[in-house]
C-alpha cells in the first residue's frame, strides 16, 4: 500500500538561484539552508529525494516569455553545490512548469509506493504550484513548507502557498 513520502526539490539550479543568473531569483538564496535541513532529515528518514530540473534544448519554446536558462548539459542547469544530489536520488529532468508534464515523475512515485509529496524550490507561483497542482489531480498529499520556497514577487509567493495549503485542502493534509 501506497504510505510513503517523497521530498522535492524543484529548480534549484544554478541559473536560477546565482546572483546574476538569467533567471534569478534573488529570495531562492535564502531558502537554501532550509532546504538543506529537511532533505537531511528526508534522507534520515529513508525518503526518497527527487529533483525536478528544468533542461531545455537550445532554441526551447520558453525562450519566447523567458530569458535563455537551464540549457541541457550547461554549468547553469545544474543543481547549486550546497544542494547538490547523492548516489541514490533521483533526478527528472522536466521541460515546462509542472514535474509531470512529459515526464515520467508519475511512475517514478507510483514504482516508489509514494502517496504524500514534500515540494521545495523555486518559483513558488509557478513550477511549484503548476507541480503541486497536478500531483493533488494525480490524488497525492501535497505539503509546501513556506520556508523552502521561493518567487520574484512575493504577492505572488502568498497566492500560491494560499492556493497550495489553504484553497486546494484537504487533499493537501494527510491524516497520520
Ligand atoms: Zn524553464
Amino acid at each position: 500500500m501506497a504510505d510513503k513520502k517523497a521530498f522535492l526539490i524543484i529548480d534549484m539550479l544554478n541559473d536560477f538561484v546565482k546572483e546574476g543568473a538569467p533567471l534569478e531569483v534573488p529570495a531562492a538564496r535564502g531558502i537554501v539552508p532550509n532546504i538543506a535541513k529537511r532533505m537531511k532529515d528526508a534522507r534520515n528518514s529513508n525518503t526518497s529525494v527527487i529533483y525536478l530540473c528544468d533542461s531545455h534544448g537550445k532554441d526551447d519554446p520558453e525562450f519566447k516569455a523567458w530569458p535563455r536558462h537551464a540549457v541541457k548539459g550547461t554549468a547553469g542547469s545544474r543543481v547549486i553545490d550546497e544542494l547538490k544530489p547523492e548516489q541514490g536520488d533521483i533526478i527528472i529532468p522536466k521541460t515546462s512548469y509542472s514535474g509531470f508534464y512529459n515526464t515520467d515523475l508519475n511512475e517514478k512515485l507510483k514504482s516508489l509506493d509514494v502517496d504524500e509529496l514534500i515540494i521545495t524550490g523555486c518559483v513558488t507561483n509557478i513550477c511549484v504550484l503548476y507541480t503541486s497542482v497536478d500531483a493533488l489531480m494525480r490524488g497525492y498529499y501535497v505539503k509546501v513548507p513556506e520556508d523552502c520556497v521561493a518567487a520574484l514577487e512575493r504577492d505572488d509567493h502568498l497566492f500560491a502557498l494560499k492556493q497550495i495549503n489553504k484553497v486546494l485542502r484537504p487533499r493537501t493534509q494527510k491524516q497520520r
